[in-house]
């Protein structure tokens, strides 16, 4: 019998009632659907505070939540609440982190085309740091500093030629990156050489390198950073930023190191290679990746005799593009009998008509699983409701933090009435 799911890939504040239901926060998750809808993110507040503070101990110089993973005002204030600084990369992040009442200081703007109207907004504002990813954007600095906007403190942003992954690391031998100003061809040198010359558009106090996503050895980034500590220590700028990437564990048998670990990994780096900068960090997945679980409904089960059974859901691709665009791996369970065993392999699809709509390729889900039950999806909380979209003119889904026995909605359901306001012949614009 495949066992049920393992606890480990569940928010932290998870607890089975005594019927077999399971609690997040206090609250029972089939309520939730009850209540909201499916399907519905459910995170668990005390899981991402926990995970904040985390970061911002292991990070004394500075520690950035990446927004891109998961971004509402809630989550914005949450962030900052415990500590945390606020990356933004366009002017849409930037709008809602300081609509939410984060401080202008503690924003750094990334972005590797950023328009001249996002660098002025965000000069405008007084943002805490740029991170100059090009050429052509010192021109346009330079261009909005000519014009009376103040200067900003910025990171030069450096492409290493080394790439990590989930299990590997690689040297890519060459900066084939959208992404900074590489180190071999002198690019990055220029930059700097430039940002410090007479005249700069900014003040330049340091150097920026991210080396990829899901990454689950913090020696990865220590075997980075040897690649740079050459170039960091020639210019002896007083920060680095080591960027974001470390991984979660999505599926069971995956294990990852954990953010205190990652921490003193490139403090102990540091140590060893003689850079002397304040190091600051900026981590999304690992902060909410695993806070969060999503709630879909069961609409029908398609058995194919030899060949497979399809389980499809509410909602899909629009709420969790993962599995299509890369291939990700989920669990799922039934949050009515969270320690049933999954004895039966079925595909789980959503209701888009694409049939790449896949959200687990090979599930494992309780035997009695059948129409009108939820089913919940682990460790949805990253770059999973950031990267929807409205495909099939479907609504995106609610949002709701639970703690201490209580939900409350952070993001309601989008209407009808929402997919229509920018049409032109049927909305209001
Ligand atoms: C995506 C990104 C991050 C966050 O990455 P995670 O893998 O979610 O931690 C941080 N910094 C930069 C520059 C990024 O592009």
């Amino acid at each position: 019998m495949a066992a049920p799911i393992d606890h480990a890939l569940l928010p932290e504040t998870a607890t089975v009632a005594d019927d077999g239901g399971l609690l997040v926060g206090g609250v029972r998750l089939t309520d939730l659907a009850d209540t909201y809808g499916t399907p519905l993110f459910v995170y668990d507040e005390a899981h991402l505070r926990a995970r904040c503070r985390e970061a911002v101990a292991a990070f004394p110089g500075g520690v950035y939540y990446a927004t891109k993973a998961f971004l509402c005002g809630a989550m914005a204030r949450l962030a900052h609440e415990e500590g945390m600084r606020l990356d933004v990369a366009s002017g849409g992040e930037l709008g809602l982190a300081l609509r939410a009442g984060v401080p202008a200081a503690d924003l750094l703007l990334h972005g590797n085309n950023k328009s001249t109207e996002e660098l002025r907004e965000a000069l405008a504002a007084g943002v805490g740091r740029i991170v100059v990813d090009s050429f052509d954007e010192i021109d346009r600095l330079e261009g909005l500093v000519a014009d009376g906007l103040r200067r900003p403190a910025a990171l030069v942003r450096v492409t290493p030629g080394v790439e990590a992954h989930t299990h590997d690391y690689v040297s890519t031998g060459q900066e084939d990156s959208k992404f900074g100003f590489g180190l071999r061809d002198g690019a990055a040198e220029r930059a700097v050489a430039r940002l410090r010359a007479p005249g700069s558009p900014v003040d330049l106090v340091g150097l920026h390198v991210h080396i990829g996503s899901q990454i689950f050895r913090t020696d990865s980034f220590a075997r980075a950073m040897e690649v740079i500590a050459p170039f960091v220590r020639s210019c002896g700028l007083p920060e680095l930023n080591i960027g974001g990437g470390l991984g979660v564990a999505y599926v069971e048998g995956e294990t990852t190191e954990r953010i205190p670990a990652w921490g003193a990994r490139v403090a102990e780096a540091c140590r060893a290679l003689g850079i002397d900068a304040t190091v600051s960090a900026e981590p999304g997945r690992v902060i909410a990746a695993s806070a969060a679980v999503t709630l879909y409904t069961v609409g029908t089960v398609k058995d194919i005799p030899g060949v497979r059974t399809y389980v499809a859901v509410d909602g899909g691709m629009i709420d969790n593009p993962r599995p299509a665009l890369y291939g990700s791996e989920y669990e799922a369970f039934l949050p009515r009998a969270v320690g049933a065993d999954r004895p039966r392999a079925v595909r789980v699809v959503g209701k888009h008509c694409e049939s790449g709509d896949v959200l687990l390729h090979e599930a494992a889900v309780p035997a009695d699983l059948a129409v009108g039950d939820v089913l919940a999806t682990p460790v949805t909380g990253a770059y999973g409701f950031a990267m929807g979209s409205n495909y099939n003119r479907m609504p995106r889904p609610a949002v709701v933090f639970v703690a201490d026995g209580r939900a409350r909605l952070v993001v309601r359901r989008e209407t009808d009435a929402d997919l229509l306001r920018t049409d032109a012949l049927l909305g209001d614009g």
